[in-house]
């Protein structure tokens, strides 16, 4: 679970100039997929080993008639669901109206929230801040967002304590449910191999999968509202004998329903918020950005469920955007197939094919959740995708299929030299992550990574799991 950090303020205060400095350092694996570009209101940022989620709130101007009127559904909602808020003022216009009523607004929530005077780079910002005080939120913290002056220093001194207290308390929580769910968590080194005198990597015997593999399977549903979530976990849970977990939490929080089948134990992350209370099912959901990403965040396996009657929209992207940044293993889900005319069908395919065609490790069903049908080989790909995340993978292994990939089509020369790779071993699992040993590997060119890549997809038998290859210099 991660803390939510909420940057509110006038349009024009920088705030999504703040955004894009706080999340680039979680970029890196939706920057691999072409096509697919983050979603510019929510993201994730990393610091000092802590991660959050980063919300813009958008556009908030309270100069017009009451700021309950004026700010959008949307921002109040992100507002709400945020453990921390940025008040981000301009030090450079100086106090205004809305900030006033901003404040207000603000002081209202009780939430922690801190003061940020933005824009202080070539003015004197003490003089031009010291006003910022007039709105009795406490110290005035001033940053340069556009060129990263003070950010560091706002995220150690006012941030961090405040992430890492959350951060102890959601531990806390979840240690408390893995009592029920099983904890499947997976995130542990991996040493480097060892060589003996000839230079030969030494053997270690490893069991074929991480000792993590036995727990319950977590699956985080996700999808737009009325895709059919709700609809599929009643199918999936079939009718009685259902325990379900009415954990306490607020709209942003999933619901946990344990299940299983075929003697597999699976924990359904549920954001659709499917409550059965006796015989009564009540549907709760709000849709919350918020809530999936946490979702995502805590599950082994994303399941992301696409409406055959709606076709594919940008937040269906952005959804598979976020998995795909968490480096989630993801099965997709195409429902509401049951009565479409063969035409429609053909559509649909064509332009699943087209947008989608660049993720080629996601296993895709075409489902009726209403009905059942393709709701059984769903759980086959959920269970292989989460083989496959978790597979171990040796050192001679992955250092022998680069031999293989390097001998079938070597790769390129650079500045006169042929890059040289030299061997590989494990960095990771959940995705697995394969670390590259070699000269000049950091000049490889993207189509022979991307080669690799799907070399050792095909090779190590893996599916519905990104891989993450790395490249370092030397031995
Ligand atoms: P938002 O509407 O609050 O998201 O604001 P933006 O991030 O779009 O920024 C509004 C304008 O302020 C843009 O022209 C930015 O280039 C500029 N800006 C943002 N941060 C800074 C800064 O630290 N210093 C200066 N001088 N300009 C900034
Ligand atoms: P959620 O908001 O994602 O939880 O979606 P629901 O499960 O509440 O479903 C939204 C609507 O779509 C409901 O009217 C369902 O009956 C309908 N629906 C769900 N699955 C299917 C399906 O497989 N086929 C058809 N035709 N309708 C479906």
């Amino acid at each position: 679970m991660l803390p939510v950090v909420a940057l509110v303020g006038r349009p024009n205060v920088g705030k999504s100039t703040l955004f894009n400095r706080l999340t680039r350092t979680r970029d890196a694996l939706v920057a691999d997929f072409p096509g697919l570009t983050r979603d510019r209101k929510y993201g994730q940022a990393t610091h000092a080993e802590h991660n959050f989620i980063v919300v813009d709130t958008g556009g908030i101007d309270g100069t017009e008639e009451g700021i309950e009127v004026e700010m959008a559904e949307q921002s109040l909602l992100a507002i709400d669901e945020a453990d921390i808020v940025l008040f981000l003022v301009d030090a450079r216009e100086g106090l205004t109206a809305s900030d006033y009523a901003i404040a207000e607004h603000l002081r209202k929530l009780n939430k922690t929230t801190f003061i940020v005077a933005n824009k202080v780079d070539g003015i004197d910002g003490d003089s031009t801040t010291a006003e910022f005080y007039n709105l009795a939120m406490g110290e005035v913290h001033q940053i340069a967002a556009a060129h990263g002056r003070g950010v560091s220093l706002l995220l150690d001194q006012a941030l961090m304590p405040v992430i890492e207290q959350l951060s102890e308390q959601f531990e806390l929580e979840m240690a408390a449910l893995s009592i029920e769910n099983g904890d499947a968590e997976i995130d542990f080194e991996i040493a480097e191999p060892e060589f003996d005198e000839n230079g030969d990597i030494i053997e270690v015997e490893e069991p074929e999968h991480v000792p993590f593999a036995d727990v319950p399977i977590k699956f985080a549903l996700i999808g737009r509202p009325n895709v059919g979530k709700s609809t599929l976990t009643n199918r999936m849970l079939g009718e009685e004998r259902v325990v379900v977990y009415d954990l306490p939490g607020t709209t942003r929080d999933s619901i946990y329903i344990p299940m299983s089948r075929n003697d597999q134990d699976y924990v359904i992350i549920d954001t659709a918020g499917v409550r059965r209370r006796g015989r009564i099912r009540q549907t709760v959901e709000k849709f919350s950005v918020v809530k999936t990403l946490q979702a995502i965040e805590d599950a082994n396996v994303v399941l992301l469920m696409l409406d055959a009657t709606e076709g594919i929209s940008d937040q269906d992207l952005s959804l598979l955007g976020f998995a795909l940044n968490a480096g989630r293993s993801i099965v997709i889900a195409v429902n509401k197939w049951d009565g479409l005319d063969q035409d429609v069908k053909n559509d649909v395919k064509r332009e699943l094919d087209r947008r989608l065609g660049f993720i080629d490790f996601a296993r895709l069903h075409f489902i009726s959740a209403l009905h059942g049908t393709g709701v059984g080989h769903l759980f086959e790909s959920i269970d292989e995708a989460y083989r496959s995340a978790t597979k171990r993978i040796s050192t001679s292994m992955v250092t022998r299929i680069m031999k293989m990939a390097q001998d079938d089509h070597q790769p390129p020369m650079i500045r006169g030299r042929r890059v040289k790779l030299k061997y590989a071993h494990a960095g990771g699992y959940n995705p697995p992550r394969i670390v590259i040993h070699g000269n000049q590997v950091k000049d490889l060119p993207d189509s022979y990574k991307r080669y690799l890549m799907n070399y050792y997809r095909k090779a190590l038998d893996v599916m519905g799991t990104p891989i993450k290859i790395e490249f370092r210099e030397g031995a």
